[in-house]
C-alpha cells in the first residue's frame, strides 16, 4: 500500500478548558512544519519547551513539543506534538497554524488508520484504541487494553497459523491424489482439527462476554404500583434515583439508570406503575413502558411476597396486560419483595427450562428491595442469563465484526469436521470449509478486509485518534 503522504493534524485532547490541550501532526516529511512554528529543529523523543510561533513570528503560546520520527511513532510516520495550553481558541490557533504550515485537518481515525496501514497495529488492535476510549466500566477498560496490547489478535494468529498449517496437508492430498490416505493420516487431521476447534471454543467465550461489556444489557422492571420498582432500582443504582412514594401512581415516566453489575453496564429502566388510567400523562409513560420492554434483555418481574401462591401475572394487580406483552423469549426474573413483611428469607428458586423452550419465568429471588437484603442474589441471577458464568477478567471486548468473524470461522470448521467424519470424505469441501474459516480469521486482524470495511471502521473513531 502506498504511504499517505499530506500531513495530518487535530487537536487530540477533548474540546474545553483545561490544564493542557495537544495538537498532534503527522506526515512524511515534518522539517517545514516544525520549523515553522518552532523557529528551530527540535530533538527526537525529548520534551522540548518552545515558544509556538504564528507566519509573523510572534507567539501564540508557549509550551512542549514532541518530536518522534518515522519510524518510531504512533502512526510509523513522523508526528509531532505541540502541548500547549488547553483553551478552545489557543487549540485552534496551533491548530490553524499546521494548516498554514501543510497540513489538513485530519479525519475521525486517520492517525489510527496510519498506524494501521504502516503496519504498527493490526485491525483488532486499531479497533480496540476506540475501545478503550468508548469503555465505560473498568472491566471494559482492561477487557479492550488486552485486545490493544495483541492478546487478541495473537490468539486468532495462532488460530490462523494452526489452520493453514492443516490446510497444507489437505491441499496437498488434493494435488496427490493417490497417496491421500497417507498423507491425512500423517498430518493427524481428525486431531488437529478438533484441537483448534477447542481453542477457538475458548476464544468464542471470551470474546462473547467482551461483546456485554461493551454493549451492556437493558433490563427492564415491571410490576404493580407500589410493590416495590422504584426502591428496587434505588438499590441496584446505590443512589436515589428515583423517587420513592407509598402512593400508587407516583412513578409516572420512565426512569432509566445506568449502573454496573461484575462490571458490565446495565441500563435499568423503572416502569410508570403500569395499570387502566384515564391519567393522560401516566398513559403516556406507559407507552415508553412499551418501548423499554420492547428492547430489554431481561425483565424482572416484581410482585408483593406477601401475594405468594398466586401466578405471579394475576399478583400483578392492574399489570395482566404488560405481563402478557412481555415477549415470550424475553428471560424473566419474578422478584418477590418484600420479603421482610412476607417473613421469608432472601433466597433463589430456578426452574429447568426445556432446551428449546422460551426462557419464561428463569428465576424467583426473594428479596427486601427497602433493606437491600437479597439484592445481590438478583444480581447473580441476571449475570447468570445474560451468560456470565466465570468471571470476566480474561474477556476481549470483541466488536460484533469480530464476534461474527468468529462465529463463521466455527460453523466453516464444524463443517469441515463433519465432511472428515463421514465414511468417504470429499476433500475438496473439507478444503474449501477450511480455507473460508481462514478469511474469516484474517479478516478480524485485517489481511482480508476490504478496503470500503476499513473506511468504514475507522470513520467512527473520535478526531484526533
Ligand atoms: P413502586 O411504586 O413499585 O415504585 O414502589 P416504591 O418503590 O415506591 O415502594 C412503595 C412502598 O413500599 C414504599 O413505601 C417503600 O418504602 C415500600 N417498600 C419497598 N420495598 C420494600 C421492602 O422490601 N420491604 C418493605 N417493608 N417495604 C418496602
Amino acid at each position: 500500500m502506498p504511504l499517505p503522504s499530506r500531513s495530518i493534524a487535530a487537536i487530540a485532547t477533548p474540546p474545553g478548558r483545561g490544564g493542557i490541550g495537544i495538537v498532534r501532526v503527522s506526515g512524511t516529511d515534518l522539517v517545514a512544519l516544525i520549523r515553522g512554528m518552532a523557529g528551530r529543529t527540535l530533538p527526537a523523543r525529548t520534551a522540548t519547551r518552545i515558544a509556538f510561533r504564528d507566519a509573523q513570528g510572534a507567539a501564540i503560546d508557549e509550551g512542549l513539543a514532541l518530536y518522534f520520527p518515522a519510524p518510531h511513532s504512533y502512526t510509523g510516520e513522523d508526528v509531532v506534538e505541540w502541548h500547549g495550553h488547553g483553551g478552545v481558541a489557543v487549540m485552534r490557533l496551533l491548530l490553524a497554524r499546521c494548516v498554514e504550515l501543510g497540513a489538513r485537518l485530519a479525519e475521525p481515525g486517520e492517525f489510527t488508520q496510519r498506524a494501521f496501514l504502516n503496519g504498527k497495529l493490526d485491525l483488532a488492535q486499531a479497533e480496540s484504541v476506540a475501545d478503550v476510549i468508548e469503555a465505560s466500566t473498568a472491566t471494559a477498560v482492561r477487557a479492550a487494553a488486552r485486545s490493544l496490547t495483541g492478546e487478541f489478535s495473537r490468539e486468532v494468529h495462532a488460530l490462523r497459523d494452526a489452520l493453514v498449517d492443516l490446510r497444507m496437508y489437505v491441499e496437498a492430498s488434493l494435488d496427490f491424489p493417490e497417496e491421500d490416505v497417507d498423507l491425512l493420516r500423517e498430518g493427524d487431521v481428525a486431531q488437529r482439527l478438533a484441537a483448534i476447534r477447542e481453542r477457538l471454543d475458548r476464544v468464542l467465550v471470551r470474546a462473547r462476554s467482551g461483546a456485554l461489556l461493551r454493549s451492556g444489557m437493558t433490563v427492564v422492571l415491571v410490576g404493580a404500583p407500589n410493590v416495590g420498582k422504584s426502591s428496587l432500582l434505588n438499590r441496584l443504582a446505590g443512589e436515589d434515583a428515583a423517587i420513592v412514594t407509598p402512593i400508587p401512581g407516583t412513578t409516572r415516566d420512565t426512569v432509566e439508570r445506568q449502573i454496573e453489575i461484575g462490571g458490565i453496564p446495565l441500563a435499568v429502566v423503572d416502569t410508570a406503575g403500569l395499570r387502566d388510567t384515564a391519567d393522560e400523562i401516566e398513559r403516556e409513560g406507559m407507552a415508553r413502558t412499551r418501548a423499554a420492554i420492547a428492547r430489554a434483555d431481561v425483565a424482572l418481574l416484581l410482585v408483593d411476597a406477601r401475594d405468594d401462591g398466586a401466578d405471579p401475572s394475576d399478583s400483578t394487580g392492574g399489570a395482566e396486560a404488560p405481563v402478557a406483552e412481555l415477549p415470550p423469549a424475553l428471560p424473566r426474573i419474578v422478584v418477590h419483595n418484600k420479603c421482610d413483611l412476607a417473613c421469608a428469607a432472601p433466597h433463589v428458586e430456578r426452574y429447568d427450562i426445556p432446551d428449546g423452550a422460551p426462557p419464561g419465568d428463569a428465576a424467583h429471588v426473594w428479596l427486601c428491595a427497602l433493606t437491600g437484603e437479597g439484592v445481590a442474589l438478583l444480581e447473580a441471577e441476571i449475570l447468570r442469563i445474560a451468560g456470565v458464568t466465570h468471571g470476566l477478567e480474561d474477556a476481549f471486548l470483541a466488536r460484533t465484526r469480530q464476534l461474527a468473524a468468529l462465529g463463521e470461522a466455527n460453523d466453516e470448521l464444524r463443517h469441515a469436521a463433519d465432511h472428515f467424519a463421514t465414511p468417504q470424505p470429499s476433500l475438496e469441501l473439507m478444503a474449501e470449509h477450511m480455507r473460508r474459516a481462514q478469511v474469516a480469521f484474517s479478516s478480524i486482524t485485517g489481511e482480508f478486509t476490504a478496503d470500503d470495511l476499513l473506511g468504514e471502521i475507522f470513520s467512527r473513531f473520535c478526531i484526533g485518534k
